[in-house]
């Protein structure tokens, strides 16, 4: 073990916010180590700005608790922590660790139970990659380095301590961190992880538990760069673990939304990662929505049923959240609607709350060369820019177009064709799927809310349609592992 000179790293206390100086000095004040550890020490010695701080100590969560009392709550069972809540901001503080008991791994090796409090040397060898595993005692100025690892930062070297076979099979999540670590740092993986990290190993991934597949998805998806992880995850064998029907090609589309992902979140701005979800199922749900409209099913119908087929196939791999399926589902929906709009239905569209994802995907297919757009993107981009006069000109000219295309074509296979009277309300994007909480099926059960229906090309499919009911497929969660900061 070498003791750095913070200073020497590039470290001062005047680059920490001051929550997780508070953390640390009161546990100090209490007689307790305390450092900080992980991304945030490893992101401030690279120049980088860090996500959040880790805090570590000796002290129990319990005794945690007892010295910030209300501020502090231990979260996790198998993996026990204390989250402090300092001024707005949440810091996760976790006990030194020792090595886990033999009785809590499962049969592949995998770590289950885990609440060994052991010493700062014990919870170092828990770590997963070196330059992950720097303990920082910002008021001492120290840096504790247990393996070289300022050698790995500075030679931008990826090192799992560690056998790393034995490491990937305590917990397979460390493949996509290393991925993940690799793209964001732009970091070299060391040759021996290179030499086991086959995807025949990658099956281990099989044992993960889709809810944290689904976490670990949206860290690789908002990191800010997700267009250079893209072809690693394909490479590494990973693509297969995470996405369920999703063949292994990086389309045109897929690609610009990446690039487009990671500009947004480096510009500051915010992302809904379920958005890029949308963008990689969007092929399988085509494809699923043509094989319904194969089988006679009506458009409206098939694209109910394919999208919630879709995400039923994804679900096996990673379980994206009941709201994120519905978006995804609406921005899906919304293709269609702004393909082919009413005219007296555009300026309500054009405030949908679901207005923006929708159009923002349409322009990306466009822009991507996808032809089956009929331009629609670039008249909605425009069409928002204009004055009320010019896009009251902008809809009778659409009007008349569409009334001359109407008289031209016969049938079309997705568009709706049912002509409607002036409504100008928008009906639904989706129909709700079953709610999960009994207070939400109470408060859905309220006489004075309408049963939805969803106009299907003449036919009416009722909110309790069976083709719209959402089975939830039943998993055996036992065997779920979660991470230190889980
Ligand atoms: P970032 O927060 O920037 O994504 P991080 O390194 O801080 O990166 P966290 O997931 O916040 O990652 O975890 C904090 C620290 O906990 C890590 O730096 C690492 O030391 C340890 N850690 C997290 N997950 C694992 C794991 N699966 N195996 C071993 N150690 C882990
Ligand atoms: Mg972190």
């Amino acid at each position: 073990m070498q003791t750095l000179r913070a200073s020497k790293c590039g470290l001062s206390t005047a680059q920490l916010p001051s929550y997780i100086l508070d953390v640390i000095d009161a546990l100090t004040k209490a007689g307790y180590e305390a450092y900080i550890v992980g991304g945030g020490v490893r992101d401030l010695i690279l120049g980088l700005n860090p996500k959040d701080f880790d805090a570590v100590t000796n002290a129990t969560p319990a005794q945690v608790k007892e010295v910030f009392g209300r501020r502090c709550r231990i979260i996790g069972r198998r993996f026990e922590l204390a989250h402090v809540y300092a001024g707005r901001e949440l810091v996760e503080v976790a006990t030194f660790r020792a090595p886990p008991k033999k009785a809590v791994t499962s049969a592949s090796g995998m770590i289950l139970r885990d609440n060994n409090w052991g010493t700062i040397e014990q919870d170092f060898v828990r770590r997963d990659f070196s330059i992950n595993a720097m303990y920082y005692q910002p008021r001492k100025g120290i840096v504790l380095d247990f393996c070289h690892a300022i050698d790995d930062i500075k030679n931008k070297t990826l090192r799992l301590l560690g056998d790393p076979t034995l490491r990937f099979e305590e917990d397979p999540v460390r493949m996509l961190r290393t991925l993940r670590f690799a793209a964001k740092l732009n970091f070299s993986i060391a040759p021996e992880i290179l030499e086991i990290f086959t995807p025949e190993l990658t099956q281990l991934l099989r044992d993960i538990s889709p809810h944290r597949l689904y976490d670990e998805s949206q860290k690789l998806f908002t990191m800010g760069h997700l267009n250079r992880v893209l072809p690693m995850l394909i490479d590494f064998g990973i693509w297969h673990q995470l996405f369920a029907d999703i063949s292994p090609d990086i389309s045109t589309f897929i690609e610009r939304a990446a690039i487009n992902t990671d500009q947004r979140i480096q510009m500051g701005k915010t992302i809904n990662p379920a958005f890029f979800y949308a963008v990689l199922l969007w092929k399988p749900f085509l494809e699923r929505c043509e094989f319904y409209l194969s089988k006679g099913v009506v458009p409206a119908e098939a694209r109910a049923q394919a999208g919630l087929d879709v995400l039923k196939r994804q679900a096996t791999r990673t379980i994206i959240p009941r709201f994120a399926e519905t978006f995804i589902r609406e921005v899906w929906e919304m293709q269609t609607r702004l393909l082919n709009p009413k005219p007296q239905q555009i300026q309500a569209l054009s405030t949908h709350a679901r207005f923006r994802a929708g159009f923002d995907f349409l322009l990306l297919r466009e822009k991507s060369g996808d032809d089956t757009t009929q331009g629609m993107g670039v008249w909605w981009d425009a069409y928002q820019q204009m004055s009320t006069d010019e896009k009251e000109r902008a809809i009778s000219q659409y009007n008349r177009q569409r009334a001359k295309s109407r008289r031209k074509a016969t049938t079309d296979d997705v568009v709706e064709t049912k002509p409607v009277a002036a409504i100008t309300e928008i009906e639904p994007l989706v129909n709700e799927p079953e709610p999960r909480s009994r207070r939400e099926r109470k408060s859905r059960a309220k006489p004075e809310r309408p049963i939805q229906t969803v106009s299907a090309g003449g036919s009416e499919i009722a909110s309790d349609h069976p083709i719209l009911k959402r089975k939830r497929v039943k998993r055996d969660l036992s065997q779920v592992i979660f991470g230190p900061t889980q």
